[in-house]
């Protein structure tokens, strides 16, 4: 084994994506699994649909292009380049759009290929992220009704992601309303009414999910085991299906406080310290090349980082019971950033087990 690792165990990305989905499930959700924190590797990928996902999903058409083997439908969930198009229609079954220039480019690029694209017409219900405003989107959902090569599969939406706003009964009935009016006003069945991502689950466990949400895209949830509208642990799901694991190359005892006149660290900012005595402190190899440092914890709790510059972690040792020694590995679990980063760092190994 060479380190830094990131280390994905298969079987409980299985387990948290199947406690999921047997949940949603009972309510009349299908769950897209969402792929791209760990860059779409397909074996992990392939975890979750041995778990219950229906389809998969991801941000980046290269992470499709991963994934083309699988065996279940693909979902490209930001809105499409136009430049792309021809890629969309080629590497996924359906795509989450908001602009009608790009939609018509898919249509094209459909009709060129003799295929149908799907998409889901996403609305902003105040998150302020993607979408057509939802006042907006009954006439926009006009436009796209006719389009040669395009069937409007469903209606989605995305919240929590820029200004932090929770889906409640309020924002999804208002999705759910608007679903019926566009149903209604164009004699369309919208099949889909994806409502949302991770931060939508609690309203399942709490069962308030409006009647006619049938989807929802998970990644982070599946991932970490954490819902996030309130930043939660799932009950029953792994915190732990990925672990970074990082080697001590030096144990020594030194003062906290540096010796000499301070002026500015490797980042070009000005340090502050306290002066704790002496304290035993690690150097781990891994700095903020491989990894997002701020996005990392020890699981030993004893462990405290202290620092770090581009290539060397510094931890406090002095508080632990257990006597580590250089050469020792040292795990970590992550936040959703640190995982992001790690999955994304050419620096950091994957091992799957
Ligand atoms: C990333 C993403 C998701 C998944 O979000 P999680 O919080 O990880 O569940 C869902 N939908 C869209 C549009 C996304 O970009």
């Amino acid at each position: 084994m060479k380190y830094p690792a990131l280390i994905i165990d298969k079987k409980k990305i299985e387990h948290n994506t199947s406690l999921l989905a047997d949940k949603c499930r009972k309510n009349g959700i299908n769950v897209a699994a969402v792929s791209k924190v760990f860059c779409a590797i397909p074996e992990v990928a392939q975890a979750m649909i041995d778990g219950g996902a229906y389809m998969l999903a991801d941000s980046r058409l290269s992470h499709l292009r991963t994934l083309k083997e699988l065996g279940v439908p693909k979902m490209l969930l930001r809105i499409p380049m136009k430049s792309r198009a021809d890629e969309v229609v080629d590497l996924c079954d359906v795509s989450l759009n908001s602009e009608i220039d790009t939609i018509s480019a898919l249509s094209e690029a459909a009709i060129r290929k003799n295929k149908v694209h799907n998409i889901i017409i996403m609305t902003d219900l105040g998150d302020l992220r993607e979408g057509v405003w939802y006042e907006y989107l009954i006439d926009f959902v006009g436009q796209v009704v006719g389009l040669k090569g395009i069937h409007i599969q469903g209606i989605g939406t995305n919240l929590t992601c820029y200004g932090g706003v929770i889906p409640d009964a309020n924002n999804l009935g208002k999705l759910v309303e608007l679903v019926e009016q566009i149903e209604k006003r164009y004699n369309i069945t919208i099949e889909t009414v994806s409502g949302g991502n991770s931060s939508s689950l609690y309203l399942v466990f709490k069962n308030e999910m409006p009647k006619r949400i049938n989807q929802l895209r998970l990644g982070e949830s599946i991932a970490l085991g954490l819902e996030t509208a309130f930043g939660e642990r799932i009950e029953g799901t792994y915190r732990d299906a990925f672990t970074l694991a990082l080697e001590i190359i030096e144990l020594k005892e030194k003062p906290s406080y540096p010796h000499g006149q301070i002026g500015m660290d490797a980042f070009g900012q000005k340090p502050v310290f306290e002066d704790k005595g002496i304290r035993l402190r690690g150097i781990l190899a891994a700095g903020r090349q491989d990894l997002n440092l701020s996005g990392i914890i020890p699981r030993d709790k004893c462990i405290k980082i202290i620092g770090g510059s581009s290539d060397h972690l510094l931890a406090d040792f002095a508080d632990c019971s257990h006597k580590y020694k250089v050469g020792d590995i040292v795990e970590f679990d992550l936040t959703y950033g640190g995982l992001l980063a790690a999955s994304t760092s050419d620096y950091i190994l994957k091992v799957i087990v």
